[in-house]
């Protein structure tokens, strides 16, 4: 048969791009070489030159004694704090020289005016997350427009008032559910539905998720799950969650902290009630940035804020200071404080360098990227009963790569804490959740195959650091 152009590798399973490439290029399929043809044929390869990457020097649990601290670190923690992207700095200088040389005129003159810096971003934002233009606003952090959006979407009634999440729900989003649920007069006890994993399973089946909706859909006010679980890594079916919802008048809302920027997320089409995120994860606006709220277009007319503030007004008559609300529609009357130019400008750096690309094509880079991670850990680390004393490590996320974003969840049959130590020590940076997890991101904006291969090779040598 013909050859394959190689371009096709990125559209095999991983494990049969791993085989195509070693024959091809006569080595092990653990060898860097195949990481490094990976890189050779990833158009997506330029991308991490938009980010600074931090030196192993630079990073504070580096031991200089056992690693070249003048390479690049092996960064694979962009599930908690993006990278920094180049142009944030400059953007930054910008808007303080602006404020520096023409202050109040910033509000109206510059590339960027402050009065309406959401429109360099909004666009942009809305095409990551499949929305509409004007269904997106970013403002505020992500618990703060969780809750704004809650006080809209969660009107309980004495038959309809449970909340449906998850048992092990990120702890910001546990209680701002909880406290919801005591400010309309409910208890936390009878109206919070937790859904939990089979016993002996690590995440939810969809099916599972499906079957307590339709039996108990008919008590259920609102679904609040997320798109991606932090701690999982598993990506939910939020189109047949949604729809499941719909069918039994229940509105469904996402988290999207884990899942923007890291899944093809089509909220619109979805028909996604509400849905909020963060931005200093993925989408790499430095810690505290500005988060996200998507309100789908149908209900722009309907589902009011309950708090307002000056910046929900119509922009063209905002500053005419009546005291008559025109309050504009959807999202956008949600907004209460003017913008924060200073967050604005990082969030907008990033943005641009995901417009280079498409959410499509950076997760046709990121099945085969964590494929690959995968594809290594169990060629290195599964359960060996020939050897029962050699640590091994169980994979909580789940295989199929349509259930999952980039993230793997690792699971060790050893404690993990000095294992972790020995990875920092030698310039990895990774998340580590006691007693035996580390959760490992390997972000398709800037990491690259040969990050993956490294950090097996750390990996092995942390392992026997720690077990010496
Ligand atoms: C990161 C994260 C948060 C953090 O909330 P902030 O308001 O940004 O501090 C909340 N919920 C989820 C699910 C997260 O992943």
């Amino acid at each position: 048969s013909a050859p394959t152009p190689m371009d096709d590798i990125f559209d095999l399973s991983p494990t049969a791009a791993v085989k195509r490439v070693s024959s091809l290029l006569g080595c092990s399929p653990t060898s860097e070489k195949v990481a490094d043809y990976f890189d050779e044929h990833d158009k997506l390869r330029h991308l991490r030159e938009n980010f600074l990457v931090p030196k192993i020097a630079d990073l504070p649990p580096t031991d200089r004694s056992l690693v070249d601290g003048s390479q690049e670190c092996i960064y694979l923690c962009g599930n908690s704090l993006g990278l920094q992207p180049k142009n944030a700095r400059k953007y930054l200088e910008e808007e303080l020289d602006n404020w520096a040389k023409i202050a109040i005129h910033g509000h109206t003159v510059g590339s960027r005016p402050w009065a309406w810096a959401e429109n360099n971003i909004e666009d942009s934002m809305a095409n990551i997350v499949g929305a509409k233009s004007g269904e997106v606003a970013l403002m505020n952090g992500l618990t703060v427009n969780l809750h704004l959006l809650m006080l809209s979407f969660y009107k309980p009634t004495p038959t309809r008032h449970k909340i449906l999440l998850e048992s092990k729900a990120f702890p910001s989003d546990h209680y701002a559910i909880e406290s919801q649920i005591r400010l309309r007069g409910f208890s936390p006890e009878s109206s919070m539905l937790m859904l939990s994993p089979r016993p002996g399973e690590d995440t939810l089946r969809t099916e599972d998720i499906l079957d307590v909706i339709e039996k108990e859909g008919d008590v259920i006010a609102m679904v609040m799950l997320p798109g991606v679980q932090y701690y999982t890594g598993q990506l939910f079916d939020m189109h047949a969650i949604t729809k499941a919802g719909h069918k039994k008048g229940c509105f469904v809302g996402f988290d999207c902290a884990h899942a923007v920027g890291n899944a093809d997320l089509k909220l619109h089409d979805w028909d996604v009630d509400f849905a909020c995120w963060c931005s200093y994860k993925y989408l790499n606006s430095g810690a505290g940035g500005l988060a996200g709220a998507f309100i789908h277009e149908k209900h722009k007319d309907t589902i009011k804020p309950a708090l307002l503030g000056w910046w929900g007004h119509d922009l063209a008559t905002r500053f005419r200071m009546t005291n008559v609300m025109e309050l504009q529609p959807g999202v956008s009357g949600f907004r209460l404080s003017n913008q924060p130019i200073l967050l604005v400008c990082p969030l907008q750096a990033s943005l641009e360098v995901f417009n280079m690309a498409s959410m499509q094509s950076l997760r046709r880079k990121s099945v085969l990227l964590t494929g690959y991670l995968e594809y290594l850990i169990k060629e290195y680390y599964t359960e060996d009963p020939a050897q029962p004393h050699k640590a091994y490590v169980r994979i909580l996320t789940p295989s199929d790569p349509r259930q999952r974003g980039c993230q793997l969840s690792l699971s060790f049959s050893i404690p993990i804490r000095r294992v972790f130590q020995e990875l920092e020590k030698r310039g990895v940076a990774c998340d580590m959740r006691e007693p035996s997890v580390l959760r490992i991101a390997p972000v398709p904006l800037y990491n690259s195959f040969r990050d993956v291969h490294r950090f097996i090779e750390t990996l092995g040598k942390a392992l026997a650091a720690s077990s010496s």
